[in-house]
């Protein structure tokens, strides 16, 4: 067992369709469990903050666009191997490569709005989780 801590954030396209509760679900039923959330518009600092190695990308602009357009949820999820685990819950970055069952699958529109963001390595999860969160807004092993 390796307990980690990764963050998701629920985007705004995924908001709109109103799965933020079909996404968590997911979450839960693979024992990957909610230990800090809070729903806000992130700003551009935060964007840039998150997506900071994509910061030149030709599709940056749009990303912040989208990403700043309506509220989103960030969720600390708690777990055995979480960053890993969540990524394999998530799917593929391109929709069009995602594995049936996946929540980019079932709900992006595109690569841009892809319906959710997920850590990509320990040293992110940490710095992502810290940067947007307060330590005591998360409730480390409640269950
Ligand atoms: P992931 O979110 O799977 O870790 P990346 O870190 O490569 O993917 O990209 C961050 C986010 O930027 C993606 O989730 C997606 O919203 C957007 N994005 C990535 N690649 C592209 C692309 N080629 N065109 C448009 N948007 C992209
Ligand atoms: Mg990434």
């Amino acid at each position: 067992m390796v307990l980690e801590h990764t963050l998701s954030i629920i985007k705004p396209n995924a908001i709109n369709k109103h799965v933020i509760g079909d996404i968590i679900k997911r979450f839960e039923d693979n024992k990957l469990f909610v230990v800090g959330l809070k729903m806000l518009k992130l700003n551009f600092h935060q964007v840039l903050f998150i997506y900071n190695e994509h910061k030149n990308k030709l599709f940056f602009n749009d990303l912040l666009k989208f990403m700043t357009s309506n509220p989103v949820v960030l969720l600390v999820l708690e777990g055995d191997n979480a960053i890993n685990r969540n990524r394999l819950i998530i799917g593929h970055t391109n929709p069009i490569h995602a594995i049936p069952g996946t929540i980019r699958k079932d709900y992006a529109d595109n690569i841009t709005e892809n319906a959710i963001h997920g850590s990509a390595s320990k040293e992110a999860a940490k710095k992502e989780i810290y940067y947007l969160f307060k330590k005591d807004e998360i409730y480390k092993k409640i269950y």
